[in-house]
């Protein structure tokens, strides 16, 4: 998963925003909880704090100040109880203070005195000079006789801090499982909610010039993916519709411009075989006819590839022998080679039947042939091999030539393009026979690549599935 993927970013910003509410959350639980149990330990306090004035010191002048000290020390006993208690006389000097509590969680000593005068029952928190707190109530009293005391009682913060502290660890270890279990249960969500962007993405994809008529798959699922797929799909029909439109206007203006040509080729053909023309109009008329020869073979070739680009030849499906069409072809072109002073030779050793329109592969190895011999120089060879391998049929066409420069290989099978449009255009080529050979491969579910280095030959490799049923024997047997 990339980090720029919205599956990712989604599940980032969905875990991160529960991850902020539950901590803003968590706050203000332990600072509600905080106070709640230190305002109640306090109130505790008072109450202690009250009972012990009431029960002890209501009476003082009758049972006298030692039984005070003795009644705490033996019932309420502070230090066994971890407490404190101090009770101040009127005049500020000490009846009682407990010493330190067995459990040494506060120094006595360090307790301060309240500010004088104390007129009304309190508490608070202290935090002691040693970094510890303790909750003290201060409970002011008279005596029957009307002696004044304050009663001071407390006991340690940590009590309240250890379930604060534990109620923390509960909200990290809550924290991370619900984070765990966020990030997961985002990550299965969001991907299901996602699947069909995948599918559309990897349909189109797949659509290209060949199956423009295809469409993507819409998911009935009313939302804005199934709006994107409608949209989409609409916009490729306009699209197709466009490339039909323009696939027509080719076909239709190379197939008008086919019978004028052959006419005025005709008609110039009979007038340079007039032996009354001077050698000047001879001359002139034979460039004339040449150019109107290769006005014909462009029409011829914009002719072919708007058909194949309609989807004609998807037609023809019958079974033949591509290694018996590659030997005939490459016999009939031997004299054009020979008359080049380039060998041709063929290896063809099995039948290899595939299924498509024989004559459009005719022109598949008419023309890799005419290539190999028209761009390789007199002593050169050309090789032609047509083979089984992976159930395929490889057609391979290698020269010794020229070669073709490595930038120029990728564009070779674009339409009308020349490595060197000087070179091409007196061989008489006009850019289009390998983007022919290309949309007859493509058009039968094959490919053709090139492999080629400048001044070393070329090897054209057509690669094409087997017709049905060759698929699983090894061996060819001349059957077409
Ligand atoms: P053309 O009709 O001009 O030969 P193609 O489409 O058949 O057009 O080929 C395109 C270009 O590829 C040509 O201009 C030529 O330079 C180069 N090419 C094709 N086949 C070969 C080859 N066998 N050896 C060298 N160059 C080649």
């Amino acid at each position: 998963m990339t980090t720029r993927s919205i599956r990712f970013r989604l599940v980032v910003w969905y875990a991160g925003l529960l991850i902020a509410i539950f901590v803003l959350l968590g706050s203000l639980i332990y600072a509600g909880l905080k106070s709640y149990l230190v305002r109640n330990l306090g109130l505790t306090q008072v109450q202690r704090a009250q009972q012990m004035a009431e029960t002890l010191l209501a009476n003082v002048e009758k049972t006298g100040e030692a039984h005070v000290v003795e009644e705490i020390n033996s019932w309420v006993t502070p230090e066994v109880n971890n407490r404190f208690v101090r009770i101040t006389r009127g005049d500020s000097s000490v009846l009682y203070v407990s010493r330190n509590p067995r459990d040494m969680s506060f120094e006595a000593s360090q307790v301060p005195t309240y500010p004088k005068p104390v007129t009304q029952i309190s508490w608070q928190t202290e935090i002691l000079p040693d970094g510890r707190g303790i909750v003290v109530a201060a409970v002011p009293c008279q005596s029957s006789s009307g002696l004044h005391f304050l009663v001071e009682v407390g006991v340690p913060l940590k009590s309240v801090q250890s379930i604060l502290h534990h109620f923390v660890i509960l909200l990290v270890s809550g924290l991370a499982v619900m984070v765990a279990v966020s990030i997961a249960g985002g990550y299965l969500l969001v991907g299901h909610a996602l699947a069909p962007v995948d599918q559309i993405a990897s349909s189109a994809e797949r659509i290209s010039l060949q199956n423009l008529s295809d469409r993507l798959p819409i998911a009935r699922t009313g939302d804005e993916l199934e709006r994107l797929s409608i949209s989409l799909n609409n916009m490729i029909a306009r699209l197709e519709d466009a490339v039909r439109h323009n696939q027509r206007f080719i076909a239709d203006a190379s197939h008008e411009l086919r019978t004028p040509l052959t006419l005025v080729n005709g008609e110039l053909e009979s007038i340079v075989q007039k032996s009354n023309l001077s050698q000047e109009n001879l001359q002139t008329l034979s460039n004339i006819l040449e150019e109107v020869e290769r006005l014909r073979r462009i029409v011829e070739g914009l002719f072919a590839i708007s058909r194949l680009d309609s989807g004609e030849a998807e037609k023809k499906w019958l079974p033949f022998d591509l290694a018996e069409l590659a030997a005939s072809t490459a016999g009939q072109l031997e004299p054009l080679a020979e008359d080049k002073g380039i060998s041709i030779s063929s290896t063809t050793p099995n039948a290899v039947i595939i299924e498509g329109d024989r004559s459009r592969f005719k022109q598949v190895v008419v023309n890799l042939l005419d290539n190999a011999i028209k761009y390789t120089s007199s002593g050169g060879q050309v090789r032609i091999s047509v083979v089984a391998r992976d159930g395929h049929a490889v057609l391979e066409v290698a020269d010794t030539g020229i070669g073709i420069p490595l930038e120029a290989q990728p564009r070779i099978f674009e339409r009308f393009f020349r490595v060197d449009e000087a070179r091409s255009r007196e061989l008489g080529g006009a850019g289009l026979g390998l983007s022919i050979v290309k949309s007859i491969c493509v058009a039968y579910g094959g490919k053709v690549e090139v492999e080629s280095a400048q001044g070393g030959g070329s090897r054209f490799k057509v690669e094409l599935p087997l017709a049905e049923g060759s698929k699983n024997s090894k061996l060819y047997k001349n059957g077409n």
